[in-house]
């Protein structure tokens, strides 16, 4: 089957699947109040691939059929550029907000197939080979992928990767007959209700020797005996597209996962306890390959909001300095972020095996700082729209025969901005930057591959120290 539409998507996700919501086990995601506004806003992902054929699709080397550019094993800059398009107009759909819309997880497989000989190493030439055939499966399936790569956080005096013994945390318990029977948790599996298939692979924090059993690596249908996924409280409000322009669709969700006795079948296996396979297949491409993906989708939000501060300083006629200057900051981080996307793609070269992918430089810089500047965009959006966002009617309300004249004349725009288009505008600014959602998509910037701190410490720690030092060791070696 080659790339699907929404309603073949709808389709797949009505297979069973243990998915729970605030108490309640939910037999049909695609129609439960908590994720039908989702389910429906990805299958339209899905047509869009259709719809923006020229960008998003492309035929399979080796079938020739459709399928999503996000699958490409790039071999070129110019493969990196034709992806950028792809992504790009997948990312416009919910201007960034839906961070892990299939395509984060298509590009991370091609990533990982396209250097398939760091996976065929160390005697795991048979994962290697698992790899290569899965990628090939997702691609011409275009199968909805969720992952889940952290280790449950019971402890932190005990580090972040599993002690020897650790049962907690997701780990292999025997060998069966088909393959290997797993046990334990992990989070957190974002887009898990909206999914086909998990994906369990590496943190990118190397395990210790004597914890091979939670060196695995595998990815199995939603519907795999034993799985659970623990969604966290819907931040979806349903209703119209007017009261809630952004949550009433864009809510992707997270869940906690247990593996409660399951069984992985041997060709769904990539790593198997192999400790120095696990521990390096995530430290050299899959940070730049992955960046591009998510940056771009970064850069849509900055210019989204940059567009949104705009039309409210418009919208209220507010020309004052302090919002101006407010407005410059949001557009220096779309700048920046723009810049640095083209950068890494100007300075693409091949990381082996003829995988070309982005310097990941200028991208390492970016996920560190967009922790810091997203939650400042949202304070911007906050202080800029200050009371307006409450004084925005909702649908009924402008439906309503005896309130819609008095709204019309005491709640319009400056210029020529009527009533409704101000409501529309405020009621979007609050749902970007102050609702519920809002919140938790802050949440996700800050946290979703890891802290700002946590980036900050990796991205100075392995950068190239050469110019910097020759800089400075000239004036230390000077004569007295
Ligand atoms: C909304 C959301 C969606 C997510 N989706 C997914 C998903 O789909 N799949 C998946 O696998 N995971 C997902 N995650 C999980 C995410 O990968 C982890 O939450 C992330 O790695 C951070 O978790 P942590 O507990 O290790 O935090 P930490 O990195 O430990 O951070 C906790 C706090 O400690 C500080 N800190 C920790 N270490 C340092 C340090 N060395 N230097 C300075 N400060 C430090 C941080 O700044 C932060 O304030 C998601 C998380 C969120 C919030």
């Amino acid at each position: 089957m080659p790339a699907r539409t929404g309603a073949e998507f709808l389709r797949g996700l009505k297979a069973p699947r243990e998915v729970w919501v605030e108490g309640e086990r939910v037999s049909d995601v695609t129609t439960h109040p908590a994720f039908s506004g989702a389910a429906h806003a990805l299958a339209e992902v899905f047509d869009l691939q259709h719809q923006a054929a020229d960008v998003c699709l492309m035929p399979d080397p080796e079938t020739g059929e459709p399928i999503n550019v996000s699958h490409m094993l790039p071999h070129s800059k110019a493969d990196l550029k034709k992806r950028h398009k792809g992504l790009e107009r997948i990312s416009e759909y919910s201007m960034g907000l839906m961070g892990r819309t299939p395509d984060y997880m298509n590009v991370t497989y091609a990533g990982f197939a396209a250097r398939a000989d760091e996976w065929s190493t160390h005697s795991n030439e048979e994962g290697g080979e698992n790899l290569v055939k899965y990628q090939k499966f997702l691609r011409r399936h275009d199968i909805s992928l969720t992952h889940t790569i952290v280790h449950p956080t019971i402890n932190r005096a005990n580090g972040d990767v599993p002690k020897i013994g650790n049962t907690t945390a997701l780990h292999k318990v025997e060998n069966t007959s088909h393959g290997i029977l797993v046990r334990g948790s992990r989070v957190l599996a974002t887009l898990a209700p909206f999914a086909d298939e998990i994906a369990v692979y590496p943190n990118p924090i190397p395990l210790q020797p004597g914890t091979e059993s939670h060196a695995i690596c595998f990815n199995i249908p939603m519907n795999t005996p034993g799985l659970k996924f623990l969604c966290r409280d819907s931040f979806s409000r349903q209703g119209n597209k007017f009261d809630f322009p952004l949550s009433s669709r864009f809510d992707e969700q997270d869940a906690f996962v247990i593996f409660d006795d399951v069984e992985v079948p041997r060709d769904r296996i990539f790593i198997d306890g192999n400790l120095t396979v696990y521990n390096s297949v995530m430290q050299r491409s899959w940070w730049p390959n992955i960046m591009q993906q998510t940056m771009i989708r970064a850069q849509t939000k900055l210019e989204f909001a940059w567009g949104l501060v705009t039309r409210m300083a418009e919208t209220i006629n507010s020309s004052a300095a302090h919002v101006q200057m407010m407005m410059g900051e949001i557009w220096c981080f779309a700048e920046f972020a723009r810049a640095g996307i083209h950068s890494a793609e100007q300075g693409a070269f091949e990381y082996g095996n003829g995988a070309w992918f982005p310097d990941e430089r200028p991208l390492a810089a970016l996920r560190a700082m967009l922790p810091v500047w997203f939650p400042r965009v949202n304070e911007i959006i906050r202080l800029i729209s200050a009371h307006n966002p409450f004084t925005a009617p909702s649908a009924a309300q402008f439906a309503d025969p005896k309130l819609r004249p008095l709204i019309d004349d005491y709640l319009y725009g400056a210029g020529d901005v009527s009533a409704e288009q101000r409501a529309r505008l405020f009621r979007l600014a609050w749902d970007f930057a102050g609702s519920a959602l809002a919140s938790r998509n802050e949440q996700y910037e800050r946290f979703y591959l890891g802290s700002s701190g946590r980036s900050l410490q990796a991205t100075q720690m392995f950068a190239p120290r050469d110019r910097a030092y020759r800089l400075v060791d000239r004036f230390l070696r000077e004569e007295f």
